[in-house]
């Protein structure tokens, strides 16, 4: 879900007793899907800070205050709604209320009679005076049906949602500590002995990335990271099935294709395809991608093997082409590193 195409006009901010209660509002409205906030006085400070959050944590979200608005409801080009405890009960009347173009009203002090006249619905959310920033909140969540839930603001800043501490990735920086990533793993349900791998794998690839002057703490984090499809399967689908729950948390996409293009030497769309995954090709690509992939194959559960180990095994399943993928990367990377791989990882 993006943003809807719903305005909320905030009236009779009283500056100084208003400030929180309008900041927080702004902060609703943004949250649960609205595009905009206006509001009626001028506060260039809360409009600074409204517009910090939007930078930060992402979406389209603006905000604008001193605006004369009897001129804006007026002009308002679609539904007008204004929440009063007052108005007929919220279950009575939002089937009928658009879902788009909507202006949504809400007071602070007592609300000017003509705004009730203004207003297409006045709407309660029960009868009983309580808060504006409640009232907002659960008429959102109403006309949008829950949209809100899972959606990804794409900002600098994401917050990976975790039941014990904080996980905030800022995307400029992309990566997260190593204690990190062991939270979320637990989170997701990882069993211990694939964290003991991929802490394992982390090393390894971490020793690669510095010798291939790669991005070190990219490549660290995606390591440790590469494993948690497992949660879901076990199988070849893995590495997909990981990329999709980091997608779904809101990862950058440079870690998420790093945990995509691990499997095997990687996948091609063909051989994706066969194992009943999206016809598309997830073979590493980006150096990073490759250390990982082959940092990956430097580890049998938690202890390092030469490469030979892993091409084996592909041969003695009959995927000829995978273990001359995999070949091939190695010395790729080998070439890269300028270092022989197998007597750093053993
Ligand atoms: N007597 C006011 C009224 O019209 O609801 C209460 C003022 S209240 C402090 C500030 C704002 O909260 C109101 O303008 C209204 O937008 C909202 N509000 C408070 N209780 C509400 C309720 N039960 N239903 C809908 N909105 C409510």
């Amino acid at each position: 879900m993006e943003e809807h195409d719903i305005t909320v006009l905030r009236l009779g901010h009283r500056p100084g007793r208003d400030r929180r209660m309008t900041t927080h509002i702004a902060l609703v409205a943004r949250a649960l899907g609205a595009r905009s906030v206006v509001i009626s006085e001028k506060h260039p400070r809360l409009e600074k800070a409204v517009k910090e959050v939007t930078q930060k944590f992402g979406g389209n979200f603006s905000v604008r205050t001193e605006v004369k608005w009897k001129e804006f409801v007026r002009k308002w080009e679609g539904a007008v709604v204004h929440l009063t405890m007052y108005g007929e009960p919220l279950e009575k009347v939002i089937g009928g209320i658009p879902k788009e173009n909507v202006l949504v009203i809400v007071g602070a002090e007592k609300v000017p009679p003509e705004v009730y006249k203004l207003s297409d619905f006045n709407v309660s959310v029960t009868n009983q005076p309580h808060s504006e920033v409640a009232a907002l909140a659960i008429f959102l969540d109403r006309l949008t049906d829950s949209a809100w839930t899972g959606r990804n603001f794409k900002g600098r800043m994401r917050v990976i949602p975790v039941g014990n501490g904080k996980i905030v990735i800022d995307v400029d920086r992309g990566y997260l500590s190593d204690e990190e990533c062991r939270r979320l793993l637990m989170e997701v349900g990882c069993e211990d002995y694939v964290i003991s791998h991929v802490r394992a794998v982390a090393e390894v690839a971490v020793e690669i990335a510095k010798s291939c002057d790669a991005d070190v703490e990219l490549v660290r984090t995606a390591a440790m990271l590469h494993d948690i499809g497992r949660t879901k399967t076990h199988g070849p689908g893995h590495g997909y099935e990981g990329a999709e729950i980091l997608r779904g948390l809101g990862f950058p996409e440079n870690i998420v294709l790093i945990v995509e293009r691990h499997v095997g030497g990687g996948l091609n769309s063909k051989g994706a395809a066969e194992l009943g995954l999206p016809e598309k090709d997830m073979i590493p690509t980006t150096l990073e991608e490759k250390i990982v992939c082959i940092a990956d194959k430097l580890v049998e559960d938690d202890k390092k093997v030469p490469i030979d180990r892993e091409i084996q095994k592909l041969k003695e399943k009959g995927l000829d082409k995978a273990a001359e993928r995999l070949q091939v990367l190695y010395q790729e990377v080998e070439d890269i590193a300028s270092t022989d791989l197998d007597r750093l990882a053993t």
